[in-house]
């Protein structure tokens, strides 16, 4: 039989249309799927055979767009209407750019406060999530000319250091474009992923994920086990990558033929674009000759290394930190991944294989690697292989709901999955024979504000007295984001298990609102919590003195209980005023003058069990 898989995030299940893997770049995106006959990734082409797509965005004053390489020969003439590098800008506010903002020759407009960004073209304002829709719709129709089917689902990856915003906002980016995104996954996991390191027979590792593209420069250290990907640390350079070395070129042969105080954009645009053809010339062969401006310029490859150095040295000790961060030996690393167009430079890969101590892996193509992987998780994602593993977090956090209906969070937001966690309950009633055990998913403090996952009763518990039961509830959470839900009486060892169905999943926006609303009621949540523990702790101090009195009433004089009975009613009164320092006050009013009868009632009961062992 079939697995369905549910995705807990969304609630949808996974059928079988196809969901691709998108490399949201910072310079260039791309596509790609599993194919179902060779069961191979592969990067989707267009007829012009590319399957890189500039992560650029020409608007014209219409206020149209147009995508890739198109808008990229618009950058020189347009600059205030060539939007690239939106990656960047994704959850960040204006005073988070404010550093760089020499790098954007667009306006990115500041508001003078906290909120998110945005870029100002002409008079309309652009989010940086509205901006890498547009990035993503393109792609989105590539894939669907070149597949000649509908795609609507969609496995994106964002850079491992990326935040919860940052996460969010790609997430959104993929609905404005008009797909459901399955998962969101890191880049260096995608690369491990396309390599194959994910598949379970390999077992533990550790893996260093190198990433030097055109302007970012990237290196994180994974650790793989007990079937989870896990970020052990990241480092790395935002401004730093191929362009460097573009630059560092230009700015030699700027130098050497008197072109360097050129004024002239054209010119400099030349040069540079000379200089990238020369540094990937370079990759293949020692020695570049070309013409700039109608002047002679070459370069060797020795040279070229010598230029290049600084930018190299500088990712050495990028890696060198990650390792040190991840208190690690390169003996340890189990693995090298090459990521990045700029890994093709021999020297940067010598570079890291010396430093490593070990062959690196770098047989695929480093701009489509992240992308294979994500189609590499996308399949995973729709049941077609089960040989890997599957990565992701829970969205929200998963709890019970206990006395009071309070939240007791079993797995909190966040948490690798799979996952499980376990914890102790017991009865609040002498003889009670069954437990409710209620499901709730979300992070207000308590359950009614939260979402009903499932319910179901703990049913042929022996009697027994109240707080003597051992209930031991168990989460897990699968792979495939499927919550199982177990109850064990552990002294009678009767048992009852659920698995949580798939109506109850959220959609996205659910999730955003849920933790919002978490946010916003933070306070107000703290201030119910500690009144529903108060009276939760008031009716069962109640009911165990008015219990105790009943049973040893004839051991009290009657002013005794009229006193106890008056102190019982004003904490009666105090949970009706629902004040939580009332409450508190009563409680431990009451516990001291019912004190001194309760140790009375022990002395006696100490005494008769004396006596008892005389007799005998
Ligand atoms: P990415 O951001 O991963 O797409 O990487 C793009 C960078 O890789 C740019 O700086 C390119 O110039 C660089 N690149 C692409 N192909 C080569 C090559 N054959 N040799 C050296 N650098 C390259």
């Amino acid at each position: 039989m079939g697995k369905i898989a549910i995705n807990i995030a969304t609630g949808t299940i996974q059928t079988k249309d196809v969901i691709v893997g998108i490399d949201l770049g910072t310079t260039n995106s791309l596509v790609a799927i599993v194919r179902s006959d060779t069961r191979q990734p592969i990067a989707l082409r267009e007829i012009d055979g590319f399957s890189l797509v500039p992560s650029i965005v020409h608007f014209d004053a219409f206020g149209n767009t147009v995508v890739g390489n198109p808008a990229r020969e618009l950058l020189i003439s347009q600059p205030e209407r060539t939007i690239y590098s939106a990656k960047r800008l994704m959850g960040k506010s204006y005073k988070d750019v404010y550093d760089h903002k020499g790098f954007f020759a667009y306006k990115v407009y500041d508001d003078g406060t906290d909120a998110l960004v945005k870029v100002q073209i002409g008079d309309r304002f652009y989010s940086p999530i509205e901006l890498s829709s547009f990035i993503l719709k393109e792609l989105k129709t590539r894939a669907e000319h070149v597949l000649k089917m509908n795609v609507s689902k969609a496995v994106i990856t964002v850079p491992a250091y990326f935040n919860d915003a940052q996460r969010q906002a790609t997430r959104d980016a993929g609905r404005l474009a008009g797909l459901d995104v399955l998962r969101i996954v890191n880049e260096p996991t995608a690369a491990a992923l396309a390599y194959g390191l994910g598949d379970k027979s390999r077992g533990e590792q550790t893996i260093a994920v190198y990433d030097l593209g055109g302007g970012t420069f990237d290196m994180s250290v994974l650790r793989l086990s007990d079937g989870i990907f896990e970020v052990i640390s990241t480092n790395g350079d935002t401004y730093l990558g191929g362009d460097d070395m573009d630059n560092a070129i230009a700015a030699y042969w700027a130098g050497l033929t008197g072109m360097a105080s050129a004024e002239n954009i054209s010119l400099r645009q030349e040069l540079r674009v000379t200089a990238e053809k020369a540094k990937k010339h370079l990759s293949t062969h020692n020695e570049f000759n070309g013409v700039v401006n109608g002047v002679q310029v070459s370069l060797s490859r020795e040279k070229f290394n010598e230029l290049i150095q600084p930018i190299v040295d500088k990712t050495m000790l990028c890696c060198r930190a990650a390792l040190k961060d991840a208190g690690m030996q390169t003996t340890e690393i189990d693995a090298v991944v090459m990521v990045g167009g700029s890994t093709r430079v021999p020297l940067v890969k010598d570079s890291v294989s010396r430093f490593f101590g070990k062959e690196v892996f770098d047989q695929l193509n480093p701009d489509e690697v992240v992308a294979l992987g994500a189609a590499v998780q996308a399949d995973i994602l729709a049941g077609n292989n089960t040989d890997m593993l599957l990565l992701d977090v829970t969205p929200l956090s998963l709890g019970l709901e206990t006395m009071g209906g309070l939240m007791d969070v079993l797995i909190p937001r966040n948490s690798k999955i799979p996952n499980k966690a376990g914890r102790q309950y017991t009865t609040q009633k002498d003889g009670q024979s069954g437990m409710r055990i209620s499901v709730f998913q979300g992070e207000r403090d308590l359950v009614k504000d939260n979402r009903k996952l499932a319910e179901f009763n703990l049913t042929g518990i022996p009697g027994m007295p109240a707080g003597l039961p051992k209930v031991e509830v168990t989460f897990l959470v699968d792979a495939d984001g499927i919550l199982k839900v177990s109850a064990t009486e552990l002294r009678s060892g009767v048992a009852q298990s659920i698995e949580v169905k798939p109506q109850y999943g959220l959609t996205d926006e659910e999730v955003e609102k849920m933790l919002m609303d978490s946010l916003t009621h933070a306070k107000d949540d703290i201030k119910i919590r500690a009144l529903v523990e108060a009276t939760t702790e008031a009716r069962q101090m109640l009911d165990t003195t008015a219990k105790f009195l009943h049973k040893h009433r004839e051991m009290l004089e009657d002013d005794e209980v009229a006193t106890t009975t008056a102190f019982m009613n004003k904490l009666e009164k105090a949970i009706e005023m629902q004040d939580k320092d009332k409450i508190q006050q009563a409680t431990e009013s009451l516990n001291d003058v019912s004190r001194p009868f309760a140790e009375r009632v022990m002395d006696a009961a100490l005494k008769d069990a004396m006596r008892g062992k005389k007799i005998v």
